[in-house]
């Protein structure tokens, strides 16, 4: 019997960030993160006053199923958290269609299965295992305040060495200019890895034209919310 995921939200869209900007992608957003960052986009996954009254239970079969008949050239499984699922059966039903298979996580947990692409975007609230921080194809810095990259470069920077970085001004501070500016100077002042990102995904409103999709939920940092 097919393994059965807790499905968010699953949706033929494009890919919004990183080095795969652009091409077309069937995103699985799976249910449950345990790490709760504060301005957290994906709080319907995870956060009490946001998460739905029912959660789909899918086989992976039919998640495979569905990825393949969309016509995406790849996939790619995110959260809330994924990698707090063991994914091996999933992506293995993926391979039968050939699909390549990408994995958008914190790195904080241990990835299991095969995926063609890691984009490991760190948080502080659970930091990356080395395992992961190894095994990166880009990183995704969210950038929340001025001295944010220099804080992940402290942390982390030893592994940015061959691999992306990508600079992310976190969604709520999109127009702040010291976050934008941060991000400017970084790439001026040091070049390769680091380059400038952007959500372009969320420009378009791209992913809800796909009725599978839900509205994001942002909490954009908000004290009130409590996180
Ligand atoms: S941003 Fe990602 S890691 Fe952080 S709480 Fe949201 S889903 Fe979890």
């Amino acid at each position: 019997m097919s393994e059965r995921l807790p499905v968010h939200e699953r949706f033929h869209s494009w890919q919004g960030e990183g080095m795969h900007l652009g091409r077309s992608a069937y995103f699985i957003r799976l249910f449950g993160c345990p790490v709760h960052c504060p301005w957290c986009d994906s709080a319907g996954t995870w956060h009490p006053d946001y998460i739905p009254e029912n959660v789909e239970k899918l086989p992976v079969a039919e998640l495979a199923l569905a990825a393949q008949e969309s016509g995406a050239e790849f996939v790619v499984v995110t959260g809330g958290e994924p990698a707090i699922h063991d994914l091996g059966e999933l992506t293995r039903a993926l391979r039968v269609f050939g699909l390549p298979v990408h994995i958008e996580t914190s790195g904080g947990f241990a990835i299991r299965g095969d995926f063609d692409w890691i984009t490991l975007s760190p948080k502080w609230q659970k930091l990356p295992l080395a395992e992961n921080l190894a095994k990166a194809s880009e990183f995704k810095l969210i950038v929340e305040t001025a001295d944010s990259i220099e804080k992940w470069i402290q942390k982390i920077g030893v592994h940015f060495e061959n691999t992306p970085v990508w600079l992310h001004p976190e969604w709520s501070k999109r127009a702040d200019a010291q976050v934008l500016r941060s991000i400017t100077q970084t790439v001026k002042r040091r070049g390769a890895p680091f380059r400038a990102g952007y959500q372009m995904h969320k420009l378009y409103q791209a992913d809800l034209l796909d009725p599978n999709s839900r509205p994001a939920a942002p909490l954009g940092g908000d004290p009130s919310q409590g996180y």
